[in-house]
């Protein structure tokens, strides 16, 4: 694991989240994109699911467009709402699986709480934010709207 974060960070290649840097290259990206101002998202919010039971499992329609408007991949979604729901996920095309019955309110419950906790800066409260691992394994939110870095729990 080692072995393959070190040539990431050489490389700069994304991993299934983000990209592995150091806090210092963080910080020099975070700075470097200060002085660009960010669209406002006056408009923001925070998607809700379409999703369906069927039978034993449970379809999310949409998560392209949760993953759209979060910026970040649907496999990363999919990684989240596996650790949050505690029960397997697949992506298959356009929707995502759960292998259990949960109900529309507790799965937008949910994915509220991805966004707040890892998509919207809690800083400036703006969703311009990326999500990245630090050499020794810690998973910052960069904020690109108002430079704030920031640790979060890791759920991978
Ligand atoms: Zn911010």
């Amino acid at each position: 694991m080692q072995q393959i974060m070190q040539s990431n960070i050489y490389q700069n290649k994304p991993i299934t989240s983000g990209v592995i840097l150091s806090y210092d290259e963080l910080l020099d990206r975070a700075f470097a994109q200060l002085p660009k101002l960010s669209i406002e998202n006056v408009d923001f919010k925070i998607p809700e699911a379409d999703s369906m039971i069927q039978g034993s499992k449970t379809i999310i329609r949409n998560i392209s467009q949760i993953a759209d408007v979060a910026r970040r991949s649907r496999e990363d979604i999919a990684k989240y709402l596996t650790k949050e729901l505690a029960a397997p996920i697949s992506l298959d095309g356009s929707t995502l699986n759960i292998s259990a019955r949960i109900q529309a309110n507790q799965l937008n419950e949910k994915i509220k709480r991805y966004f707040d906790t890892y998509i919207i800066c809690k800083e400036c409260h703006k969703p311009d934010t990326k999500i990245a691992e630090t050499q020794r394994g810690y998973v910052v939110i960069v904020c690109e709207a108002c430079g704030a870095i920031y640790t979060v729990k890791n759920y991978q």
